[in-house]
């Protein structure tokens, strides 16, 4: 056993395997399971190959070229992808992956099915050096601003689109950079192993990288180190149990039966570690160093994105949202009926019904999550009717959701970071925001290390660290009692006083009259009233839609979901 992990080949194939799982990681760390890596490594194996063997190139060109080749056959696999998530997904990578197999073995310029060599081998050193360069390259990703967008993706995509995530972009550019790190590691196997064949690339292959991720960990490079480390010995010791005296006959069958040991694997350490053997926390500690070099480089940035924006004023005379005539059904169900509604900078407007009223349709509709069927929402005066929901936060509208979506891998610095991300100058620094939501104490820990009033106030000042124009909050309050719902009272106004215009839904009364300079109430998708607190709890449309025609005034006061 030892002479096996002694082995220098087998450090030099670990090496190689370490840089497609670190491929591996960038792609999953979008939420995409891509079944179909065998394809990249497969391309960059064969393009290195035939450019060194062709054309003479060097090492580092002919990687290069393995690169850019699996990129550009990644992007219809990334736009495709973009379409189906799940099992569609699956399934789609792993047909890409035969398909590119099937295809190889028939071109003959590259010895078809009987296979392809005569490349200039690469040294250990050459390999080690592609590794130290990829990983490195991969931890200034994964720390920058774009892997910070592409790691909420994993945690929650509608969530990440509120927050200014292009989604779609950084997905399909997610897919590009794993197929090109992909196709460097097959390219190095090619020159490793000097003889390449179809039978090399199968959908085994692409298991094995998958697991490289899933069992090491997504949430940190480690994770994809450990990963690769564990399956390449392991593949290696299960080659070898036959010749092992030590190992029971009865036991050599395991050697062709690996992916079934990786099976069982996977069923024994994923109920125990689901976040893979390198946890999210665990990448914290380890990334703990360099979090103060980072905290300042940032505090620099957004305090020049700050000034950048510091004269920048509304457009006068123009509302902050305007919505005019929105109607959405939902198959039979008309959920909204030509709603007009607007709201004018730094106003407080509390948006009340009854359940199903369509409260939260209506801040689906705005917000982009569904589309506009019939209508127009003009935001700062321009129209966003069908802008994508990220576009509609860069420009200044935020949104918060009814069940609170907080990213859970994403620290509260992290998630408060990713809507400064999208916010437009002249706004807060995250720092402020922190500040101004109670959690700077909190800007290290995850989500799942808070209260769920913290919680909301993380998803709150997520949405005011984008410097919105308007804010819809959706229910903020459910789960607070009275002293957290004062103090969710204050921080409303507080986010009034900066300027931005907030729109309150909520179904306790106290919380939602009570800071509203305006009350507009929804009945079976209609605004029914519109006015004062006062005004609509004496409007007697309300008083129906609420307790029904005669009861007592007094009660209206006491209604909760
Ligand atoms: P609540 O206070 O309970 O959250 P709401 O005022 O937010 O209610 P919506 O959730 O917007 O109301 O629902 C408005 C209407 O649309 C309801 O009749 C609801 O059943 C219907 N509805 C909402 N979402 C869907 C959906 N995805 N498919 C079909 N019908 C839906």
């Amino acid at each position: 056993m030892i002479d096996i992990l002694t082995n220098d080949a087998l450090v030099t194939l670990i090496a190689i395997h370490a840089i497609a799982a670190i491929g591996m990681n960038l792609v999953y760390l979008t939420g995409q399971l891509n079944l179909g890596q065998a394809a990249f490594l497969a391309i960059g194996a064969y393009t290195t190959a035939w450019v060194d063997v062709e054309l003479g190139w060097a090492l580092v060109p002919s990687l290069m070229a393995g690169a850019v080749a699996a990129a550009i056959v990644a992007f219809p696999v990334a736009v495709g992808a973009n379409r189906v998530r799940g099992i569609y997904l699956i399934m789609g990578t792993l047909a890409v992956g035969e398909l590119v197999r099937v295809a190889i073995g028939n071109i003959e310029a590259v010895g078809a099915r009987q296979g392809y060599f005569g490349m200039e081998p690469v040294s250990r050193g050459g390999v080690y050096a592609a590794l130290a360069v990829v990983l490195v390259l991969a931890l200034l990703l994964v720390a920058s601003s774009h892997g910070l967008r592409m790691r909420s993706i994993f945690d929650d995509e509608d969530a990440a689109a509120a927050a200014g995530v292009a989604t779609r972009r950084v997905k399909i550019a997610a897919v590009m950079i794993s197929a090109a790190v992909v196709a460097i590691s097959g390219g190095l196997l090619a020159k490793w192993l000097l003889f390449i064949a179809p039978r090399d690339f199968g959908v085994g292959v692409s298991f094995e990288v998958a697991l490289y991720t899933l069992i090491g960990g997504v949430h940190s490079l480690l994770g994809a180190l450990v990963g690769a480390t564990l399956i390449t010995v392991l593949i290696e010791v299960l080659s070898k149990v036959p010749d092992l005296d030590y190992v029971p006959s009865a036991l050599h069958f395991l050697s062709g039966w690996r992916l079934v040991v990786f099976g069982a694997l996977v069923i024994v350490l994923m109920p125990a570690l689901p976040e893979g053997l390198v946890s999210r926390r665990t990448g914290l500690a380890l990334s703990a160093p360099f979090r103060t070099l980072r905290r300042r480089y940032q505090s620099t940035e957004e305090q020049t994105h700050r000034r950048a924006g510091a004269d920048l004023l509304p457009p006068a005379n123009t509302a902050a949202i305007a919505l005019v005539g929105i109607t959405h059904d939902f198959g039979g169900v008309r959920a909204l009926n030509s709603v007009d509604f607007s709201v004018d900078h730094g106003e407080i407007v509390a948006l009340i019904g009854a359940n199903g009223a369509g409260k939260t349709t209506l801040i689906d509709v705005v917000g982009g999550r569904l589309s506009c069927q019939v209508g127009a929402i003009t935001l700062l005066g321009s129209d966003v009717t069908h802008w994508r929901p990220e576009m509609r936060t860069r420009t200044g509208l935020a949104r918060t959701f009814q069940n609170v979506r907080v990213f859970a891998h994403l620290t509260v610095e992290e998630t408060v970071r990713l809507g400064w991300l999208a916010a437009r100058p002249g706004g807060p620094s995250s720092s402020d925001v922190l500040q101004l939501v109670g959690l700077e104490a909190h800007r290290d820990v995850l989500p799942g290390r808070l209260t769920l009033s913290q919680r909301r106030h993380l998803e709150i000042a997520r949405a005011v660290a984008s410097n919105p124009v308007v804010v819809f909050l959706d229910e903020p309050s459910v789960g607070m009692n009275d002293d957290e719902r004062a103090e969710l009272a204050t921080l409303v106004r507080a986010i009034r006083d900066l300027g931005v215009a907030v729109v309150v839904v909520d179904h306790n009364l106290d919380l939602a009259l009570g800071v509203a300079d305006r009350v507009v109430v929804l009945d079976f998708g209609e605004i029914i009233a519109t006015g004062s607190a006062d005004d609509v709890l004496h409007d007697p449309r309300v008083r129906r839609a609420y307790l029904g025609e005669n009861e007592p005034e007094e009660a209206i006061g006491e209604v909760e979901a």
